[in-house]
C-alpha cells in the first residue's frame, strides 16, 4: 500500500462538515460526540497527526517525523460540499492514515467512522427510506407496504417511504383473534 499526505483544506473540509453537523443535531457539544477533541481545531490536529504517523510509517519506519506542511490551523472552508463527497473525502484519508499498526484502535479513526455515519444519514434517499423492515403478518397486513416492507404512516394513499401505491382493499383480516387460520405466504 501507498500513502500520501491530503493537503490541509483536506481535512479541514472533513472537520468542517463534522462541526457543521454537531451544530445543527447537538446544539454544538462537540466533545460528547468525537472521541478525545472539543473544537473543529483539536479535530483537525488529530486528524492529521493520524495521517503524519501513517506516511511517517510508510516511508521513514519512524512514528512520526517532521514530514507535514507544519501544524493545520483549522479554517472553515467557504463551501462545505454534501455526504457523498464528504464520506468519499473520508475513505481517502482512511487509506492513507492505515499504516500504523495501532489505526483500527486509535481515537482518529473512531472519529472518522462516526462522522461517516453522521454523513450517510444525509445521503439522497435516507430520509424517506423505511425505518424498519417488516414480515408479512396478518396484524401488519395494512400497514406494511408491500413494495419497500416499511411501515406506512397511513394506510391510506401512496406510500411515504417509496410512493408505492396503498394494496388494493381487501375482506377484513383473517388472523387468530377471528379464530381463523393463519394465511399462507408464498415467496
Ligand atoms: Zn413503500
Amino acid at each position: 500500500m501507498s500513502a500520501f499526505l491530503v493537503s490541509h483544506r483536506h481535512i479541514n473540509t472533513i472537520a468542517a462538515y463534522a462541526e457543521q453537523w454537531i451544530t445543527r443535531h447537538n446544539s454544538g457539544r462537540f466533545g460528547e460526540l468525537l472521541a478525545h477533541v472539543g473544537t473543529a481545531q483539536q479535530l483537525a490536529t488529530q486528524l492529521y497527526g493520524a495521517n503524519v504517523d501513517s506516511v511517517c510509517h510508510r516511508y521513514k519506519d519512524e512514528p512520526s517525523a517532521d514530514i507535514g506542511l507544519g501544524p493545520i490551523v483549522y479554517r472553515r472552508p467557504a463551501r462545505i460540499p454534501g455526504p457523498v463527497e464528504i464520506i468519499k473525502a473520508i475513505h481517502c484519508l482512511e487509506y492513507q492514515s492505515c499504516e500504523t499498526d495501532t489505526w483500527e484502535s486509535s481515537p482518529a479513526y473512531r472519529n472518522l467512522q462516526k462522522i461517516a455515519g453522521w454523513a450517510s444519514r444525509e445521503l439522497p434517499g435516507y430520509a424517506t427510506a423505511p425505518w424498519a423492515i417488516y414480515d408479512p403478518s396478518p396484524e401488519t397486513a395494512d400497514r406494511v407496504c408491500p413494495s419497500c416492507s416499511g411501515l406506512r404512516p397511513q394506510p391510506a394513499g401512496p406510500c411515504a417511504n417509496c410512493g408505492a401505491p396503498p394494496p388494493a382493499p381487501q375482506g377484513p383480516p383473517a388472523g387468530p383473534a377471528d379464530g381463523g387460520e393463519l394465511p399462507t405466504i408464498t415467496f
